[in-house]
């Protein structure tokens, strides 16, 4: 044995490591060579929990890892994505988290520019669009050069739209740092921006290669933004999987403190229901329709709000009145539906929709919705906790009841 070895080995199970070296010397008594143990470390293991989105030549893996932001040019020279790489951030992420970015590209030898653009829904459109490709050109982006999009929802739209675009199509990788972003839109591969005749009304499927989640950078976050994630996560355990509803319940204390553990485990969970949504129905013809649970009337919401309520909070709202149209059609129990109306409020998220929002009105906006067909809104109704139908089979009347039942 020669002198000096390091050692690196698991101790117990598959989380703890033992880490130390095994050096020869020479007993001073009997003057012999013995070898002599000297335990270092011992240290969790941070290996990055992965998902693997399955979509055939089209897949990708999901990393989440606390601290992963500084890990992430390592693993991208290793996957040689693109010959160099441009960060695409809104101004507020761009100064929050950009450098860290740059720098973990950078010390592993990656050339990389950072292009921002202002922050807010309100710049998600083809102006921005049309400034971020120039940009590119004008940096002499090519083909063989990747873009990361960094930051939350509207970061990822806008960057996988230009991706999608630019040059007829280069690789993208999301860097999502909103909670939103980190359970919903940054997999799944629908990308686009708002027109004034609506939202997400121009834009494409096109996957990235990549989606790398650090949880430490949701400790920046507003708590209103936190919130509009939470409603998104609560909506994966009505639809798909009732011991994680549960889970959430019995977890909630330390979600709301950010215990970064658990939100590991969250955002863990959520993503492997959207890949296995996804990878069934990339194209939303059928399954993935469930993800629209409380969507629906949440963006009618929305837009006789003229936006002043959050997407989460409008969310939440429409799980609600959704709920009520499932007990009013006698397919889900009034215990059940009280059930994750508590879930709900017990995150602080509303679950009334304000008696001053035009119902009329709100009903058109369900006729016009983007998914709605032939003026007949389809709605994701609970028959249980971790299952749902799609139907569009409710009669106006019972819409009505859910929409004033307030
Ligand atoms: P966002 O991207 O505008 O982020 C919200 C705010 O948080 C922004 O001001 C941003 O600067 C800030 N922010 C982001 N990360 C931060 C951090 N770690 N710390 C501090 N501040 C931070 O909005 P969002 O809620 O993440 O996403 C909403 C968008 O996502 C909408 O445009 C919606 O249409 C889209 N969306 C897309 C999909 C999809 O499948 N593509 C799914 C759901 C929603």
């Amino acid at each position: 044995m020669p002198s000096g070895v390091s050692f690196f080995f698991a101790k117990n199970g598959k989380d703890e490591y033992l880490t130390g070296n095994i050096r020869t010397t020479k007993d001073t008594k009997s003057a012999k060579n013995c070898f002599v143990l000297q335990v270092i470390t011992f240290q969790r293991n941070e290996a990055m929990k992965q998902i693997e989105v399955g979509l055939g030549d089209r897949a990708y893996p999901i990393f989440v890892q606390e601290g992963l932001l500084a890990d992430i040019g390592a693993d991208l020279k290793e996957r040689k994505i693109g010959k160099r790489y441009v960060i695409i951030a809104d101004d507020r992420v761009a100064e929050l988290y950009g450098q860290a970015v740059v720098v973990s590209l950078e010390a592993v030898g990656l050339a990389c520019d950072l292009i921002t653009f202002p922050r807010g829904e309100e710049n998600k459109n083809l102006t921005t669009i049309a400034g971020l490709t120039s940009r590119l050109a004008q940096l002499g982006v090519d083909r063989k050069d990747c873009l990361i999009a960094l930051g939350g929802g509207v970061s990822g739209d806008i960057t996988g739209f230009v991706a999608a675009i630019y040059m007829r199509g280069i690789p993208f990788v999301q860097i999502p740092t909103t909670l939103l972003a980190q359970v919903d839109s940054s997999v799944g591969g629908k990308t686009g921006v708002d027109i004034p005749e609506g939202k997400n009304l121009v834009g494409c499927f096109y996957q990235p290669r990549a989606v790398y989640i650090d949880s430490t950078v949701l400790q920046s976050l507003p708590p209103e933004e936190l919130l509009n994630g939470l409603a998104e996560v609560i909506k994966y355990g009505v639809i798909y999987d009732a011991d994680f509803f549960y889970f959430l319940n019995a977890h909630r204390e330390k979600i709301q403190a950010l215990d970064l553990s658990v939100m590991e485990d969250v955002i863990l969970r959520c993503c492997s229901i959207k890949a296995e949504v996804v990878e069934a129905d990339e194209r939303e013809a059928d399954l993935r329709r469930i993800l629209n649970y409380g969507h629906t009337l949440g963006h009618a919401v929305e837009a006789e709000s003229h936006f002043t309520i959050a997407h989460g909070m409008a969310v939440a709202m429409g799980m609600v009145a959704v709920n009520k149209i499932a007990v009013a059609q006698g397919i889900l129990m009034a215990e059940t539906a009280g059930e994750i109306t508590d879930l709900i409020s017990s995150f602080g998220l509303p679950t009334t929709i304000p008696p001053e929002l035009n119902r009329q009105q709100m009903k058109e906006f369900l006729k016009t919705d983007k998914k709605t067909v032939a003026g007949k809104p389809f709605f994701v109704l609970p028959i249980a906790i971790g299952t749902v139908i799609i139907t569009d089979d409710v009669d106006d009347a019972i819409i009505d009841g859910a929409l004033n039942n307030f």
